[in-house]
């Protein structure tokens, strides 16, 4: 991956008990790269098939090789952008999709082992090098480390290491967690509509400041990097008017899907002056959202997305919205 252009995967989940309730169907399908998408209204018609960088599978059992893991889905995509963190770079994950098809499963994961997502997965991976990489002077902030013990993560065992560089003196600090959120109220608040399940009505974005410093002994010469990564479980992008929401609510919906739609076209419009070698006016101004992540999306960042998707044909028309919104992210 090269210049501002987003990696895209996308993840189906398990059926849930409503959808199994419902006897419904399978929609998707997935092999290698290549997903496709059933029209249960319309059985005749071709399947529609897209392609992205990963498409991970769920319909099976954790034993067999086509299971999505998270392990699999931090490897490919954590791990990556981690070591563009590294690099130097702005970086930017983000999970996309209706209420209740697995975003905040891939980004947060449950408190089980081997079921942690990406957020403890980059956190504890960096508190891990905050430890095995000489760092005698890193203030590990409060909040970061509530995280990690919130997520429960297995730092027993992990051991200081001086394997430093001989030239170098590295040391990597985190300066700074927060939780930031677009809309302004005090926690991310969760309401029920007609989707049946609970629906996400704001963003989540955990940013981590990321300082890396080098001293090189022999010039006596200091450099420093700074990366910011953010890591986005946005707010289902269930359609305002299909969730049964009126009132303040339904204004809520309007705007959290007015932001996932500017943040659609910000990526579209970073991936076209990408093509064109040649910078387009892009949008961040039009929603908080992209506003807040604007040095993460464009110039010196790198960027994916996880495009959540439920299996069941019930949820045709916004699985298929969500396989279009990852495919113009492309
Ligand atoms: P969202 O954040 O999109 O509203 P969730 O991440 O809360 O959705 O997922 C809804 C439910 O489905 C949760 O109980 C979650 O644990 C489960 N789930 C989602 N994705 C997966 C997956 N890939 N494997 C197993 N369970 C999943």
């Amino acid at each position: 991956m090269s210049g501002a252009s987003v990696k895209v995967a996308v993840r189906v989940r398990p059926f849930n008990s409503r959808e199994m309730g419902k006897d419904s169907k399978c929609i998707i399908q997935m092999q290698g790269k290549t997903t496709t998408i059933l029209n249960p209204k319309a059985p005749k018609e071709p399947a529609k098939t897209f392609s992205f960088d990963y498409s991970y599978w769920s319909h099976t059992t954790p034993e067999d090789t086509s299971f999505a893991s998270q392990n699999l889905v931090y490897n490919d995509i954590g791990k990556e952008m981690l070591a563009h963190a590294f690099e130097g770079y702005n970086v930017c994950i983000f999970a996309y999709g209706q209420t209740g098809s697995g975003k905040s499963y891939t980004m947060m994961g449950r408190q089980e082992e081997g079921q942690e997502g990406i957020i403890p997965m980059v956190c504890a991976l960096e508190l891990i090098i905050l430890f095995c990489v000489c760092c005698p002077h890193s203030i590990i902030p409060v909040r970061l480390t509530s995280i990690i013990l919130e997520t429960r993560f297995p730092l027993i065992g992990v051991k200081p290491s001086d394997d430093n560089n001989q030239d170098h003196e590295l040391s990597i600090n985190i300066t700074k967690v927060i939780k930031q959120q677009p809309y302004v109220r005090p926690d991310r608040t969760v309401a029920a509509t007609n989707m049946n399940e609970t629906s996400s009505r704001s963003h989540a974005v955990f940013t981590i400041v990321f300082t890396q410093k080098k001293h090189d002994s022999e010039t006596d010469l200091s450099t420093e990097k700074v990366s910011k990564i953010s890591l986005v479980d946005l707010a289902g992008s269930e359609r305002a008017d299909s969730t049964g929401a009126t009132g303040t609510r339904l204004k809520e919906g309007a705007n959290i899907n007015k932001s996932l739609t500017t943040l659609g076209k910000v990526i579209s419009a970073l991936a076209e002056s990408k093509k064109k070698k040649k910078t387009d006016f892009i949008p961040y101004r039009d929603s908080v959202l992209t506003w807040l992540l604007r040095e993460n999306l464009g110039g010196n960042s790198r960027t994916a997305m996880v495009a959540a998707l439920s299996p069941a044909d019930i949820n045709y028309d916004e699985t298929l919205s969500t396989l279009r919104y990852a495919d113009r992210a492309k």
